[in-house]
């Protein structure tokens, strides 16, 4: 069996009618700063039921100013997951907070609710809490949110746009957390090709995020110097005050445009996602050197299947990872590492002096991890031709 394109572990679908959305901004007055924004965040923060949304540039530009908007600065910590993208800490780093690291569950493979109590209890500096939902499998979040007391709780939801909680809310309604970010990098949910959305149900925060995304520019009529922005009653129409420092950090109506069309996409996207990751369960329960992850029937119905990761016994099969990699690679088949750690980045060893062995189940599901095609419009042969390849390159 062969395929007729290469598959990467993950890749955007855009459509035809996607592609006239965004034609039609293009076509209009404005390609930015125009009503399609406005449009996309009403639409995001009815899918997801939270009060505000805002959408930035990126998710690493949500998760930045949403730690501003936290309050972080020099002398304050974060805490997050050690398995993620660096931009959850590095979005820490940015506010100059140092950034605390915990282990992870072996199961969920989200951060560890016990060695996250153990870690809050000891360190009265940690103000912000962020947790990732790791492969589009949200965290404990109501756990999570109750022993945080009153830090900031802030969720790296970038693999997790139309995932739910426990509960069955969706992920960003702000039940159990202060702010919310998603990204629409192609990889993700949806796209824009690159985007963010920041989602709080607190109008104080949402309004510092619009602050700092454009700038800290004030526009609204609550002005610092009265004196310079009226004339008697007038308010003079072109007069903009900048209270903070901030950044532009904008989605344009361009993006917005296709990021509407894939949001009414998303839960076709994400059954799509959710039927081959129970086609690849089925297959490698039946394997003896491949443990899929995340596999019950309780995540497998409220995950976004954003990744899906195995463990591979490379002891006992005789082979490298990287030797099974190039192997997949002859058969079209990419494949990802998802992700080296944090504490194994040189920026943040020579910060912290962090250990390994502090990380035992992080580190154990890192040395032989492997993220495999999962994407919206992956066919059922080509799951099949994963399958037999990896049973191929895998058999003893
Ligand atoms: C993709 C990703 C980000 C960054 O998203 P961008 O939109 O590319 O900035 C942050 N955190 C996690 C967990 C991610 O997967």
């Amino acid at each position: 069996m062969t395929v007729s394109r290469p598959l990467n572990y993950g890749r955007h679908l855009v459509e035809d009618d996607d592609i006239q959305a965004v034609v039609s901004v293009l076509k209009g007055d404005l390609i930015t700063q125009g009503p399609t924004v406005e449009r996309f965040e009403r639409a995001i923060s009815d899918y997801v039921g939270a009060k505000h949304a805002i959408a930035v540039s990126s998710a690493t530009a949500g998760l930045h100013i949403a730690c501003i908007a936290a309050g972080l600065e020099p002398g304050k910590k974060g805490i997050t997951s050690p398995l993620t993208f660096v931009a959850s800490a590095n979005a820490m780093r940015y506010c100059g907070a140092a950034v605390k690291l915990v282990d992870i569950d072996a199961e969920t493979l989200n951060i560890s609710f016990k060695e996250l109590q153990l870690s809050l209890e000891d360190d009265p500096e940690i103000s912000v809490v962020m947790p990732v939902h790791f492969a589009g499998l949200p965290a404990d979040m109501q756990k999570i949110r109750k022993i945080s007391g009153d830090r900031i709780v802030i969720e790296d939801a970038s693999h997790a746009l139309g995932a739910r909680y426990e509960c069955g809310s969706p992920v960003g309604c702000g039940k159990y957390s202060d702010m919310c970010v998603f990204s629409f990098h192609p990889v993700k949910p949806i796209t824009t090709g690159e985007g963010g959305v920041v989602t709080t149900n607190d109008d104080d925060l949402a309004h510092k995020l619009r602050l700092f995304r454009t700038h800290g520019i004030e526009r609204d009529p609550q002005y610092l110097d009265p004196d310079e922005a009226f004339e008697g009653d007038d308010r003079l129409p072109w007069y903009y005050e900048q209270q903070h420092l901030g950044f532009n950090y904008r989605l344009t109506d361009i993006q917005a445009a296709l990021g509407l069309s894939q949001l009414a996409k998303l839960d076709r996207f994400i059954e799509t996602r959710k039927n081959i990751a129970r086609q690849y369960d089925e297959a490698f329960s039946a394997l003896p050197f491949i443990k899929a992850n995340q596999t019950s029937e309780a995540f497998r119905r409220r995950s976004g299947h954003h990744l899906y990761t195995v463990n591979i016994a490379l002891e006992k099969i005789g082979l490298t990872r990287l030797e099974i990699v190039k192997k997949l690679y002859q058969f079209k088949i990419g494949t990802q590492i998802h992700y080296i750690p944090i504490y194994r980045q040189p920026y943040y060893k020579e910060l912290s002096p962090f250990s390994v062995l502090d990380f035992p189940v992080t580190e154990s599901y890192y040395q032989s991890c492997l993220s495999i095609p999962i994407f919206q419009d992956l066919q059922d042969q080509e799951v099949r031709h994963v399958i037999e390849s990896l049973k191929k390159i895998i058999s003893v």
